[in-house]
């Protein structure tokens, strides 16, 4: 199978047809590129539940403060096109920004509820308008069954299921589990811009989560297994932005125990933002 590359809303559409013409049902996987395997995942999953699976690729600048990463922001447009071909899929959307946002745009959509529980959203705080508008746009663009997402991105992942339900965007989001490294650090596209001793620091984000989550479940306070959690990467020469438990939908403090319950951290490892999560 060859994989289509197409770059405008018209070529994208002229596939979508076709395939709804058939009666087939296809799955997006919304990426900024600098694909690796958490991505090829996504498509792997999106490849179990539909007959089709688009991948886009935009780095979207509106989800980026002007003193973030966009400029170097990685990107190897040839390598994504070759790992997504591999992982299956059958079309990869590149739009031109003038395709996003063409002459003259001026509609955003803004959210709350999770999407202003106080974490990303307190260290980027345009950052969720930026997805939600570029995710409804893709979401409407494509007209997919199954938007696939990953769980690394927690707060995100909740933020879009909640806007597409709000929206009546037909359209079912799926969360994926985060696929990590042999050592558990979750795999991102800024893990490159880790020092080789930073990059082993980096371990300790993912094993005091879980270790925080396996005591909550012990029996251990919830406010102390964070606090304990924040020490020891503080410990270790991070800076944390939080780590805190929260109500593993609305994101909201718990009220008690038996929610269900996700912890969340980011925290800096040198010019470094790394984010993870895990159920406790
Ligand atoms: P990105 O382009 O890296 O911002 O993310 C595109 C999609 O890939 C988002 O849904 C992310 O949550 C997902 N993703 C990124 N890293 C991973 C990972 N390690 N495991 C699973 N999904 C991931």
């Amino acid at each position: 199978m060859k994989t289509k590359l197409v770059r405008t809303l018209a070529a994208l559409r002229r596939e979508t047809t076709k395939w709804r013409k058939e009666g087939l049902t296809y799955a997006v996987v919304p990426t900024m590129g600098a694909i690796h395997s958490g991505h090829t995942e996504l498509v792997a999953q999106g490849l179990t539940r539909a007959d089709r699976v688009i991948a886009t690729i935009f780095v979207n600048p509106k989800q980026f403060a002007a003193h973030e990463d966009l400029d170097k922001y990685p990107r190897d447009e040839d390598g994504d096109v070759l790992k997504l071909g591999k992982a299956g899929c059958h079309v990869i959307y590149l739009p031109t920004p003038e395709e996003i946002y063409p002459e003259g745009f001026c509609t955003t959509v803004s959210a709350t509820g999770p999407a202003k529980a106080g974490l990303e959203d307190k260290f980027r705080p345009q950052f969720f308008d930026g997805v939600c508008t570029i995710v409804a746009k893709l979401f409407i663009q494509t007209g997919a069954d199954y938007a696939m997402f990953g769980e690394k991105d927690y707060q995100q992942l909740q933020v879009v299921t909640r806007m597409a339900k709000d929206l009546s965007i037909p359209i079912e989001v799926i969360g994926v589990a985060t696929v990590r490294e042999d050592d558990g650090l979750a795999k991102s596209s800024r893990n490159v811009y880790l020092s080789k001793q930073e990059r082993q620091q980096a371990l300790a984000i993912y094993s005091s989560l879980s270790h925080a989550a396996e005591r909550i479940r012990g029996g251990l306070d919830i406010q102390s297994a964070a606090r304990l959690a924040t020490r020891t990467l503080m410990a270790l020469g991070f800076t944390v932005d939080y780590v805190t438990v929260r109500n593993a939908a609305t994101l909201a403090p718990p009220q008690n125990r038996d929610e269900p319950l996700r912890i969340i951290a980011a925290a800096w490892l040198g010019e470094t933002r790394l984010i993870d999560n895990v159920a406790v």
